[in-house]
């Protein structure tokens, strides 16, 4: 595969291989330089979104790639490609393989691009004609060619490292993705801009793309607050949040909505046999698993310790207490693969929950009300004999004038 596409790059070579002027090795050490302090600037950041991010990372580069794409020629184009993902190669830590192989997918990335805006004429803006629609076409065909590169490259990444998960969405990723995609191609068509028209203006860019490195993080720290490290799922901040709005949804639409609370049984006997990190296994098992029998619609939440709380909008008491049911099934039919507390491998299976079913507006019309009677539904699972599914019982309201000595007890 890379033999491939370096074959190609050499034609590419060949095919425009027109020498390059003084002024394209300028616009080069222009871009170099930018980019380089966009590189060096956001080290750290970049280090910490990697950690974070599992799905295949959106180079914010572009901003400087793209623009050599269209304004010089192709080999000087791919020289900073290449330039820059040395620079990458130390902050990035990746198996090499992976590495050459998306340095080689960028490489071709520019190159095409490149080869494509000068098929379309796309070039001559660069020499003072900017300003028309056509132009402007041009260079948006060109983006979606940089673009539809990086999406081939993504989708062979997934089908080499996970084939099962090649899929149209996988591939196009989150709205969030494709934005941040495309604005980095929209600063880099800018950078362009400024490079022709006014060079030492491309300092400005420098600061804008340390900036909107800044703000992707935020976009992903948002994210972060809202989950819980340790299984994923919502945590209290992000389900509460979402329960919230579906509560609303529902009291608008008199519709039902359920609530389940369930509680793995004797899960400190987990800990104090296997270990904690045996017992961090297994939350993680459980919270994947709740997330894979229920409903898209479905929200799933770590309500704390070894308690997970789902949503489920638009359910009756039936059909949550059969959603319950198929949870606790679920989970007593897992094998869960861990280690014990000397490191040997084990497999933790016939675990058993108990599960709290509270219904709108059966048992409450308040997010905390609900949150109250499916807890108390799990404490009469507990005393009934755990591993079984209870509904609350009766109308759980909060209490108007609240007496001082009203005190949760477990
Ligand atoms: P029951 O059947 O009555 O629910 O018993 P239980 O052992 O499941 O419940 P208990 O409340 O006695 O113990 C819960 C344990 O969960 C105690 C605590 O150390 C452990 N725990 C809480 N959070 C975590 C965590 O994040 N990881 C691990 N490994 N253990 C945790
Ligand atoms: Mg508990
Ligand atoms: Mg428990």
């Amino acid at each position: 595969m890379e033999t491939l596409a370096i074959v190609c790059l050499a034609y590419v070579f060949s095919a425009t291989a027109t020498m390059p002027k003084t002024r394209d090795w300028i616009g080069l050490a222009i871009l170099a330089a930018g980019a380089t302090v966009h590189i060096q600037l956001t080290q750290r950041q970049e280090e910490r979104r990697r950690n974070r991010t599992r799905t295949v990372l959106i180079d914010l580069t572009a901003v400087w790639t793209f623009p050599a794409a269209l304004i010089l020629p192709a080999p000087l184009s791919v020289l900073l490609v290449v330039g820059l993902r040395i620079q990458h190669w130390f902050i990035a830590r990746r198996p090499a393989h992976n590495f050459i192989f998306s340095s080689v997918s960028h490489c071709v990335s520019v190159a095409l691009t490149s080869l494509t805006f000068t098929a379309l004429g796309g070039q001559h803006w660069s020499s003072g004609g900017w300003g028309s629609l056509r132009e402007f076409g041009i260079v948006v065909l060109a983006g979606l060619v940089f673009e539809l590169v990086q999406l081939v490259y993504i989708s062979v990444i997934l089908a080499l490292s996970a084939p099962g998960k090649v899929s149209v969405h996988n591939v196009l990723g989150s709205k969030a993705d494709n934005l941040l995609e495309a604005i980095t191609i929209g600063l880099g068509a800018v950078t362009a801009v400024l490079l022709v028209v006014l060079p030492p203006a491309v300092a400005i860019m420098a600061v804008v793309t340390v900036v909107f490195n800044r703000l992707a993080e935020l976009d992903q720290l948002q994210d972060d607050v809202r989950t819980d490290p340790k299984t994923q799922v919502f945590n209290m901040r992000g389900w509460t949040e979402s329960a919230e709005r579906a509560l609303a949804r529902a009291v608008k639409s008199s519709d039902s909505l359920a609530i389940l609370m369930i509680d793995l049984d004797h899960f400190k006997w987990i800990n104090d046999t296997y270990g904690h990190p045996a017992g961090d296994d297994v939350l993680r098992h459980l919270a994947h698993l709740l997330d894979e029998v229920t409903r898209p619609t479905d929200v799933v939440g770590r309500f704390g310790g070894e308690e997970f709380l789902v949503l489920l909008p638009d359910t009756d008491q039936a059909a949550a207490v059969v959603a319950g049911e198929r949870i606790r099934g679920a989970v007593a039919g897992q094998r869960i693969a861990t280690t014990d507390k000397r490191g040997d491998e084990i497999a933790i299976v016939e675990r058993t929950t108990s599960i709290g079913v509270a219904v709108y507006p059966d048992h409450g019309t308040s997010l905390k009300s609900l949150m109250q009677a499916a807890d108390a539904a799990v404490y009469e699972a507990k005393e009934g004999g755990r591993n079984q599914v209870r509904v609350a019982t009766g109308l759980n309201q909060p209490s108007v004038t609240p007496s001082p000595v009203n005190k949760v007890t477990h």
